[in-house]
């Protein structure tokens, strides 16, 4: 089918979601970032919507093999941000203007963290009298906990699938048994029936991903009705057993990089025509692989940023993959950069508003427990 048509079909298959992603042609892929601006001018407007990212503590029980905080690697110092720093970057957000908070760390699962947590969101919660929206960003936990965050403030949730293929979920990941595609998919499912905003994503550009397994991402996000889209490229930590792998097979040369980039681009565009009224994240690793990588991924029809409120001072021990930007940046540093760059592409700020996903407002909810690609990808 022509590209033309393509861009302005009703439902795309499997097949012409891959074929879109695989663009290169620049002429050609530009004409995919329009007609995804065009969509996202249509449902959502020019205007982006902040989440100041807390990145609040390091500390991890997984180990999964791409990331740079992973509990095995020893090379790392561990951080805990204290109740009153986190209390007080959240009031520095809200006196900022920022409208929404998301709250990030690695995984604990343990009594002592989700009190803390639960605690923290009814204090932020009392800032301005609930005028910051929270977006929490904390893995995969039991129903009742979820449950206990959401009343105690929290209405969006992230949790990225990695990948919708559970074989090579299993591949990123150890086989100990606590590191399960089916737990981490029924934690969205859980996270949906409570009421939260639920948000998931990929990693985009990992070794042996296809571009049908990207697709197949797409269309995992539709049938569980996400939200909200957070989602970037692959980027090599030099101290993982995936970074250390890539590296080894000449995976991670300027031109593989460049080639992750444009996968991410094209990733968010076609996402932004499958999914229309959602909202999707303009990420971090964009930037980490291009310097203007976060404003290409607001014209390729992203409009969420996330600028890092984490206390400078552990910027350096967030380090999920190499090359992180902003890490020697304050949190004044990121406002003021952001907002150049949301003007200089000739969208707005929605300064104060909380900018809730309109898909949940229309059709959040699904019509069985668990949905029908769920179960296929299982077999
Ligand atoms: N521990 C929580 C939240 C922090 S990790 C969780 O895992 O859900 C947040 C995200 O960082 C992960 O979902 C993963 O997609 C991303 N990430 C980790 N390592 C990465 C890498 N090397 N390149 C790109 N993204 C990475
Ligand atoms: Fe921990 Fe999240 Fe990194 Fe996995 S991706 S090791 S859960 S911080």
């Amino acid at each position: 089918m022509e590209l033309e048509a393509l861009l302005h079909k009703e439902e795309l298959t499997k097949e012409e979601i891959a074929a879109l992603l695989g663009l290169t042609d620049k002429k050609e892929r530009q004409r995919l970032y329009d007609a995804a601006y065009a969509v996202k001018l249509k449902y959502i407007g020019n205007v982006d919507h902040y989440r100041g990212l807390l990145e609040f503590s390091n500390r991890c029980i997984k180990n999964c093999r791409y990331c740079g905080i992973r509990r095995g690697n020893e090379a790392v110092e561990r951080f805990d941000t204290s109740r009153e720093d986190i209390l007080a970057m959240a009031r520095w957000a809200y006196e900022q203007h920022y409208g929404s908070l998301t709250l990030q760390s690695g995984e604990r699962q343990d009594p002592e963290f989700i009190a803390f947590v639960e605690e923290i969101l009814r204090e932020i919660k009392e800032i301005g009298g609930g005028a910051l929206g929270i977006t929490l960003c904390v893995g995969e936990q039991t129903e009742e906990t979820y449950r206990r965050w959401f009343e105690a403030g929290a209405h969006r949730y992230l949790l990225r699938i990695e990948t919708s293929n559970p074989a090579l979920y299993a591949r990123l990941h150890p086989q100990d048994g606590h590191h399960e595609w089916t737990v981490r998919r029924d934690c969205l499912l859980t996270l949906k029936k409570i009421g939260y905003q639920v948000g998931t994503g990929d990693m985009i550009g990992l070794p042996g991903q296809t571009l049908e397994d990207l697709a197949a991402d797409i269309l995992f996000y539709k049938k569980l009705k996400i939200d909200m889209i957070g989602m970037g490229p692959y980027v090599v930590h030099h101290q993982t057993p995936i970074g250390r792998a890539v590296m080894a097979e000449g995976g991670d040369s300027p031109a593989a990089r460049e080639h992750r980039f444009i996968l991410g681009l094209n990733m968010i565009a076609v996402t932004r025509l499958c999914l229309k009224n959602v909202n999707i994240a303009s990420t971090t690793a964009l930037q980490a692989l291009n310097p203007f990588g976060r404003e290409f991924g607001l014209k390729a029809g992203a409009n969420i940023l996330m600028p890092i409120v984490t206390l400078p001072r552990y910027r350096k021990q967030y380090l999920l993959y190499d090359n992180k930007p902003c890490v020697g940046d304050s949190p004044d540093q990121c406002r003021n950069c952001l907002e150049a760059r949301v003007h200089s592409i000739g969208d707005r700020i929605g300064w104060d508003e909380w900018g809730d996903s309109p898909r949940y407002f229309t059709d959040h909810r699904l019509s069985a427990e668990k949905p029908g690609i769920a179960e296929e990808q299982e077999q």
